[in-house]
């Protein structure tokens, strides 16, 4: 049977003031932990985007990698990941953004996709937007399509949609 919204709900912890006072964080750890709940969260994106011809599935580091890594077995196309800088061995492309609080950039290696590639961008959470925003124009930097995102979750107060507004966005489960 498949997991409703308010199920997944149930295996994702608020944890306050995590990692620094004034944040909520989601923690997903139970999710990934429960066999079903991981297993069916794939599942769901999977459906929604299996008839879209995806080609590659793009995880950003790091929570990103595991959603993304899962997503592209089942949707049987290639992982790419999106990594801090620094991580991937050149050339890369590379792309900073503001961050609440300081910068950070991302990068993606040069040449690991065709031109014209339909990719899906996958990430844990979507909050303000700015890295899904940034994962999106590196992207498009690198020459590819971009078929849409997909989040376990998007903290809706956030807006973080407006920064992605144009493409596809599926989050299996909301907060207000
Ligand atoms: P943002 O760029 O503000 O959309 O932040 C998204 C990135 O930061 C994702 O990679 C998330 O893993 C992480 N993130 C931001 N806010 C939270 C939160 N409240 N709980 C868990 N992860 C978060």
């Amino acid at each position: 049977m498949a997991e409703t919204e308010h199920d997944l709900t149930r295996f994702i912890r608020t944890v306050q003031d995590f990692p620094t006072s004034g944040i909520d964080f989601k923690d997903i750890s139970p999710l990934l932990a429960d066999a079903h709940a991981f297993s069916q969260s794939i599942e769901m994106l999977a459906d929604y985007y299996r008839d879209k011809q995806i080609e590659y599935v793009a995880g950003i580091e790091a929570r990103g990698f595991l959603i993304a890594a899962a997503l592209s077995l089942q949707l049987e196309v290639g992982l790419l990941p999106i990594r801090k800088s620094g991580k991937l061995p050149g050339p890369v492309f590379s792309l900073g953004y503001e961050l609440e609080y300081g910068s950070a950039t991302l990068e993606l290696q040069k040449g690991c996709f065709s031109e014209g590639s339909n990719i899906l961008i996958v990430d844990d959470v979507l909050a303000t937007g700015g890295t899904a925003e940034c994962a999106a124009q590196l992207v498009n930097l690198a020459g590819g399509k971009i078929a849409g995102f997909g989040f376990l979750i998007s903290l809706d107060f956030l807006a973080g949609r407006k920064r992605i507004a144009g493409y596809e966005e599926v989050a299996l489960v909301r907060y207000d």
